[in-house]
């Protein structure tokens, strides 16, 4: 079977073409677009370059696209990407205005030009279904909960990598066939070795969960993709009274603070400079103090959010570092875990200063009691599989 995962983010375009059976999963090809403004001209340049380098006969001899979907109205889990997604994706628009109108776009475009070929949604919400309701619950009116205002959680996908993996690095078997049966059985009873992981997904849009025993126990992102930790241009959390603070103040809209939240905001909004990492990291070290401010913002919010799960699990085995800034960045790994000693993190600066551009790596010394390591995120790998199931089982 011939898989295709689509993986539209909030400023790039990637893809892999998987061949797939039921014991194996092989690559065939991958590729991405970076700083995307629109899709469309991505996917159809993709699909002439699969056909004309001999990865595909035709575009239609795929056996499914999988999209890596965000936020659904009423819909998560892995589902058929039809009408039906398309209506959930449009009824939490205006919650992922950076996600779901990619998504709409992407499922779309490959509806007219492949309309053979079955499309499968793997919504980012499904890694958190198992999550306790308290770590999902705003203390809000229950009319505000019945409209479906809680914490949902995103970046699935890469998390649920994250829990594999660092499982099989680890030597925890029993936890990674948990983490990787997840989506088909579900948690059960888990009895072994215990493994508790604070897994950090640092790019254009970042997000910290905790994870026990190959399952989450909460997340930094909430409802929407705008809380948590600051985004590439994007707000992270935010306390409520600042949008009625600064409409009477500024006289903003409820529209136009909006549009400052989700497009002048994070990164871009704190450093002037820009909403690329590797451009704020320039600034910064050229002394540019705004830049250098919205390092240190991160920074910060990244260990807010890693200190609450290793409280909420009693400690902690691994940290993880993956994405863009988490592969690519060693002096932002260092920042998060400096001064961690007494907590028994020791990072050998050699091993992280090495481990970048997609390299997998240990970056604690030998005596680290908290192993620190960066995983090169594969959100396609879990789509593919749970599209393959998905197909299957049709
Ligand atoms: P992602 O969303 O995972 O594709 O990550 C994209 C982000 O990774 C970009 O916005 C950059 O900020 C960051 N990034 C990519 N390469 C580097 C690098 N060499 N150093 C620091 N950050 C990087």
């Amino acid at each position: 079977m011939k898989l295709l995962i689509a993986n539209l983010g909030s400023t790039s375009f990637k893809y892999r073409l998987f061949e797939m059976d039921v014991s194996s999963t092989r690559q065939l090809a991958d590729g991405g677009y970076e700083r995307v403004t629109a899709f469309t001209p991505c996917i159809e340049e993709m699909l002439e370059r699969l056909v004309s380098e001999g990865f595909l006969e035709s575009a239609e001899a795929l056996d499914a696209v999988g999209f890596k979907t965000v936020l659904g109205k009423g819909v998560s889990g892995c589902v058929a990407a039809d009408e039906r997604v398309l209506e959930a994706l449009e009824g939490f628009k205006a919650v992922a205005p950076a996600h779901n109108p990619a998504y709409a776009e992407g499922i779309r475009c490959f509806g007219e030009k492949l309309p053979q070929v079955p499309r499968v949604a793997l919504f980012e919400t499904a890694f958190y279904q198992w999550c306790p309701e308290a770590a999902m619950t705003y203390a809000i009116p229950r009319s505000w909960r019945e409209q479906g205002v809680r914490r949902y959680g995103f970046h699935g996908a890469s998390h649920k990598f994250i829990a594999e993996h660092s499982a099989e690095l680890l030597g925890n078997e029993a936890v990674a066939a948990r983490a990787r049966q997840l989506y088909v059985c579900g948690p059960g009873e888990y009895n072994g070795k215990p493994l508790r992981v604070i897994s950090c997904h640092l790019g254009g849009s970042s997000s910290v969960t905790g994870i026990l025993n190959g399952v989450a126990i909460g997340t930094s992102m909430g409802f929407s993709p705008q809380s948590g930790l600051p985004q590439n241009n994007r707000v992270g959390d935010l306390d409520s009274m600042a949008i009625p603070y600064v409409s009477k103040t500024l006289g903003l809209d409820v529209a136009e603070a909006e549009r400052q939240l989700t497009k002048e905001s994070g990164l871009l909004g704190l450093s002037g400079v820009s909403n690329d990492m590797r451009d704020i990291r320039a600034a910064a070290d050229e002394g540019n103090a705004d830049a250098r401010l919205s390092l240190d913002v991160l920074i910060d919010n990244i260990r807010h959010w890693a200190g609450s799960f290793f409280f909420r699990m009693g400690g902690a085995d691994a940290i993880c570092f993956t994405a863009g800034i988490g592969e690519n960045d060693p002096e932002l790994r260092a920042a998060v875990c400096a001064g961690l000693e007494g907590l028994g993190v020791k990072i050998d600066a050699a091993a992280n200063a090495a481990v970048i551009r997609g390299k997998e790596g240990i970056i604690s010394t030998k005596d680290s009691s908290i192993c620190v390591m960066v995983i090169p995120a594969n959100e396609e790998v879990v789509i593919a599989r749970e599209v393959y199931r998905f197909i299957e089982a049709r």
